[in-house]
C-alpha cells in the first residue's frame, strides 16, 4: 500500500510562506491498497486536492469508489467534504464511516451543507453517498483491507483507525490527549485543571484502559500517525484542549513496537522551521534512548510505501 498525506495541520488551515513546506491544509490521509480503491482517513481541507487528483482517475467518469474514515466531526476533520469533487459526479460511490452519535451521522454531515453555511445541500450531491455508523471497537473490511478501531481521549470522543492490507499496517491516532491527566467525555472543559493532583482511581483506571486499547491497536504497526499538536510545555498550559505531544507519542510507539512514528496534526502557529526543529530534537531523543523506530514528521505530499505496493 501507499500512504500519502494531503493535510497535516490541526485546528484550522494556515496557508502562507512560513507553512509552505509542511503545508497548511487540515487532516487528510490517503491509503491506497495495491490495485484497490483509495481509503481516506479524515476529510479536512486536504481532501479538496485529493478529490481533484481522484477526478483524473475513474472518479472523473463516475466509476470511482472510496471509503472515508472520519476520526471525529470537528471542523478540521470534515471541512473538506463539501469541496470533494467526486461527490458531484453521479455514479461515484462514497462510503463515510464515523462513530455513532445521538444524532444520525448523515444529519451531522448535512448540517454543514445547510444554507447559512454552504450553497449546495448534501441531498443535491450526485454521487451515491452511504453513511456507516461505528460502535465501540468495530472491525470491518473494505475490499481486501481490514479496519479496526478504538476510542481516543478527546473532547466529544475521537476514534483511532488501523488499516491492515498488502502485508502491512498503518495506524492513525488523531485527535487525542495523553491518557494521564483528564478523561474527556462530552463536556466542555473551560479551564485547565491542576496536573499535580492525583486522579480519582476510577478515572485513572479508565484512562489506563483507553491507553492499553491504543497500544494494542498500534501493536507492531508499520506506521503510527499520531497527534502531536503540542510541545510538552504547551500541553501543560492547555491540557484541556485534548491534544498530545511528541514525548507521549514516542512512549506509545515504543510500547506498541511501531516501526515508524509520524508526527501529525501540527499546531496552526507552527512554522516549517519550528517543525524541523521539533523533528531534529526528537530524532536525537530516540537515538539517545535507543528506540528502534524511525521518526518522521508529516508534510503535504509525503508518500510512504508499506508492504506490497
Ligand atoms: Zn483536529
Ligand atoms: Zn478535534
Amino acid at each position: 500500500m501507499k500512504v500519502r498525506f494531503w493535510g497535516v495541520r490541526g485546528s484550522i488551515p494556515v496557508p502562507g510562506r512560513s507553512t509552505s513546506r509542511y503545508g497548511g491544509n487540515t487532516s487528510c490521509v490517503e491509503v491506497r491498497p495495491k490495485g484497490g480503491s483509495p481509503i481516506i482517513i479524515d476529510a479536512g481541507t486536504g481532501l479538496r486536492r485529493l478529490g481533484k487528483s481522484l477526478m483524473e482517475e475513474a472518479f472523473g467518469d463516475g466509476k470511482g469508489k472510496t471509503a472515508i474514515l472520519i476520526s471525529h466531526t470537528h471542523w478540521d476533520h470534515v471541512q473538506g467534504l463539501p469541496f470533494f469533487s467526486p461527490l458531484y459526479r453521479a455514479g461515484n460511490e462514497v462510503h463515510i464511516f464515523a462513530r455513532q452519535r445521538d444524532m444520525h451521522l448523515e444529519a451531522v454531515f448535512s448540517q454543514q451543507h445547510d444554507s447559512p453555511y454552504f450553497p449546495v445541500p448534501l441531498s443535491a450531491m450526485h454521487a451515491d453517498m452511504q453513511f456507516h455508523e461505528l460502535i465501540e471497537g468495530a472491525r470491518f473490511d473494505i475490499g481486501n483491507a481490514r479496519i479496526t478501531c478504538t476510542r481516543l481521549n478527546h473532547p466529544w470522543v475521537a476514534i483511532a483507525y488501523r488499516i491492515d492490507v498488502d502485508g502491512a499496517s498503518v495506524t492513525y491516532c488523531a485527535d487525542t490527549a495523553p491518557f494521564a491527566d483528564i478523561l474527556f467525555g462530552r463536556e466542555f472543559i473551560v479551564q485547565a485543571p491542576s496536573l499535580d493532583e492525583p486522579l480519582p482511581p476510577d478515572v485513572a483506571a479508565e484512562l489506563a484502559q483507553m491507553r492499553a486499547g491504543v497500544v494494542a491497536l498500534a501493536k507492531n504497526t508499520d506506521l503510527l500517525i499520531y497527534d502531536t499538536q503540542f510541545t510538552r510545555d504547551e500541553y501543560r498550559l492547555r491540557p484541556h484542549w485534548g491534544h498530545s505531544h511528541p514525548d507521549d507519542a514516542i512512549a506509545i510507539a515504543r510500547d506498541a513496537n511501531a516501526k515508524r512514528l509520524c508526527l501529525f496534526h501540527h499546531a496552526p502557529m507552527r512554522s516549517d522551521d519550528d517543525n524541523d526543529k521539533i523533528l531534529a530534537k526528537y530524532r536525537a531523543v530516540i537515538t539517545a534512548q535507543h528506540d528502534r523506530f524511525e521518526l518522521l514528521s508529516a508534510y503535504e505530499g509525503l508518500e510512504i510505501a508499506l508492504g506490497d505496493e
